[in-house]
C-alpha cells in the first residue's frame, strides 16, 4: 500500500487513526532523546576500567623517559602519536596529538589559517570572501564554526559514496574557496563511506593552493560488525594528494571521544611534514603540551590498532540492536509513506528522508509528545534544509527499550505530517 494511491477520504480515516494513537502517546508522558550523537552510559562503562590504569603508584614516564606529570612535548608523547597514526592512517612523525576534542583542533586549524594564513598565503581573514563547500546532510558542529567566521557556506549534495564531486570540482576551481567539511567513514549523519574515485578527485581537483580539507574520519573505527567483510574503510587522502602533487592539501582529524570518554579521550590530526611543522611552531606558542597523563592511560588501555578494534567490537554489540530495531521499526511502521532512510555500518546516526516539507512538523510533534530529535535543518549549513525533509536519527544513548517508544513515537508522528499533506 502506498499512501500516495489513496483516496482523500482514506488518508483522513488514517490520519484519525494515528491521531489517537498520538494522543495515548501523549497520556503517557513520555521524556525520551534521540537528539544527540552521544554513547549511552553502558558503552561509557567499558572504558571505566582505564581510569584504574594510572595511580600514584603507577610508572608515569613515556617510554623515551619524559615525565608526564610536567609541561612540555606539545605535539605529544611518541606513543599516544603512534597509537593515533594507526587511526589517521599515517605516520607518528606527521601527527599531533592534541587536547580532548577534535573538534577543538579543526576549529584551531582554520583560526590560524584566518588569522595568520597557511604555507605563505594571505591570512584568509584578510579576504574579502572565504567560501567552504558543505556536502550535505553533514555535522552541524562543523557548519558552526564556518558560520562563526562569517564563511560563506556552499551546499553540495553528499551521495552513498561521498559528495557530489562533478559540483565540488566546479566550485573548487574558485580560488575564494578554501575548504571542504568531510566525514570520509560511516558520514555523520548518513552513515555513507567515501569511494575511492572520490578521494582520487578531491585529491587532483584544481583548488587554491591553501585550500584544504578538513578531514574528519571521526567514526573511522566504528564499524557495527565485526565481520570484516561488512566493514568500511576509506582510501587515505594524504597520500592520495601527496601522489597528485597537492601534498599540504589535507588535514586529517581522529579522537577516542566514541571509543573511551567524550570529552575526556585524546584529539589527533595529521598533515604533510610542512603543514604539521607550521603548526607545531604556532601551537607551542598557544599551549605548553597537553594532557600527557592522559595519553599515557590511553596508550596503556587501548595498547594499539589491534586494542582499539577489540574494544570497538565491544560498542558494536551494544549498538547494534539499536540500529537494528531502527531498521526493523521504521521498515515495518512506514511502509507506503514515500519516506526513506539510511542503513549505515557503521558510525552513529540513521539519515531519515521525509516528504517535503515535513520535518519540521515531525519533530515538533515528537517534541509535544516528550520525543527529542535533533532539530529539523541542523545538517545543513545556517540550519535551512531546503526541502524540510531531513532528521537525523541518533539511536546510541537511550536504553533498547526507551529507543524502542522514542521509534514508535516518531513513526506515529511521520506518519500523522505525511498524512496532513495529503487530506
Ligand atoms: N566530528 C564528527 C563528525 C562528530 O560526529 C563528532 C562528535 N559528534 C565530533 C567530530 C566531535 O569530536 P571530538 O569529541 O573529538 O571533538
Amino acid at each position: 500500500m502506498s499512501y500516495a494511491d489513496l483516496s482523500s477520504a482514506e488518508c483522513s480515516t488514517l490520519l484519525d487513526e494515528q491521531k489517537r494513537a498520538y494522543a495515548a502517546w501523549k497520556a503517557k508522558d513520555l521524556s525520551l532523546n534521540m537528539a544527540r550523537g552521544k554513547p549511552s552510559s553502558a558503552q561509557l562503562d567499558l572504558s571505566a576500567p582505564m581510569l584504574n590504569v594510572l595511580n600514584a603508584a603507577s610508572d608515569l614516564q613515556a617510554a623515551d623517559g619524559t615525565d608526564c606529570r610536567n609541561y612540555g612535548v606539545g605535539v605529544g608523547i611518541r606513543e599516544a602519536r603512534e597509537l593515533m597514526a594507526t587511526m589517521l592512517d599515517d605516520e607518528a612523525d606527521r601527527v599531533i596529538v592534541g587536547g580532548e576534542s577534535s573538534l577543538n583542533l579543526m576549529y584551531d586549524a582554520i583560526a590560524r589559517n584566518w588569522a595568520f594564513g597557511t604555507q605563505g598565503c594571505t591570512p584568509w581573514g584578510k579576504l574579502d570572501t572565504v567560501k567552504w563547500i558543505c556536502p550535505v546532510p553533514g555535522y552541524d558542529r562543523h557548519f558552526s564554526i564556518t558560520e562563526l567566521f562569517g564563511i560563506e557556506m556552499i551546499n553540495v549534495a553528499l551521495n552513498e559514496d561521498g559528495p557530489d564531486m562533478d559540483a565540488v570540482e566546479q566550485l573548487a576551481a574558485d580560488e575564494s574557496v578554501k575548504g571542504i567539511w568531510c566525514v570520509p567513514t560511516y558520514s555523520n549523519p548518513s552513515g555513507c563511506t567515501y569511494s575511492d574515485e572520490v578521494v582520487e578527485r578531491l585529491a587532483n581537483m584544481k583548488a587554491a593552493d591553501d585550500f584544504r580539507i578538513f578531514w574528519d574520519n571521526a567514526y573511522c573505527v566504528h564499524h557495527l560488525s565485526s565481520d570484516p567483510a561488512e566493514q568500511e574503510h576509506v582510501a587515505d587522502i594524504a597520500r592520495a594528494c601527496a601522489a597528485a602533487g597537492n601534498p599540504n592539501r589535507a588535514y586529517k582529524f581522529a579522537s577516542t571521544s566514541k571509543i573511551t570518554f567524550p570529552g575526556a579521550g585524546i584529539a589527533a590530526m595529521a598533515s604533510s611534514e610542512a603543514n604539521i611543522a607550521e603548526i607545531t611552531k604556532l601551537m607551542n606558542v598557544q599551549i605548553i603540551g597537553h594532557d600527557k597523563l592522559n595519553q599515557l592511560r590511553h596508550v596503556r588501555f587501548l595498547h594499539d590498532a589491534e586494542g582499539i578494534a577489540e574494544h570497538m567490537a565491544k560498542h558494536a554489540a551494544l549498538l547494534r540492536p539499536k540500529f537494528d530495531l531502527v531498521e526493523e521499526t521504521l521498515s515495518r511502521e512506514l511502509e507506503g509513506t514515500g519516506c526513506t532512510w539510511t542503513h549505515p555500518r557503521g558510525g552513529y546516526f540513521v539519515t531519515f528522508t521525509g516528504p517535503q516539507g515535513t520535518a519540521k512538523r515531525i519533530v515538533e510533534l515528537a517534541r509535544e509528545a516528550g520525543v527529542t530529535l535533533t532539530g529539523a535543518g541542523a545538517p545543513f549549513p545556517y540550519h535551512k534544509d531546503p526541502n524540510d525533509a531531513v532528521i537525523r536519527i541518533a539511536p546510541s544513548l537511550p536504553p533498547v527499550e526507551e529507543l524502542a517508544q522514542a521509534l514508535e513515537v516518531f513513526c506515529c508522528c511521520t506518519k500523522i505530517a505525511v498524512l496532513e499533506k495529503l487530506v
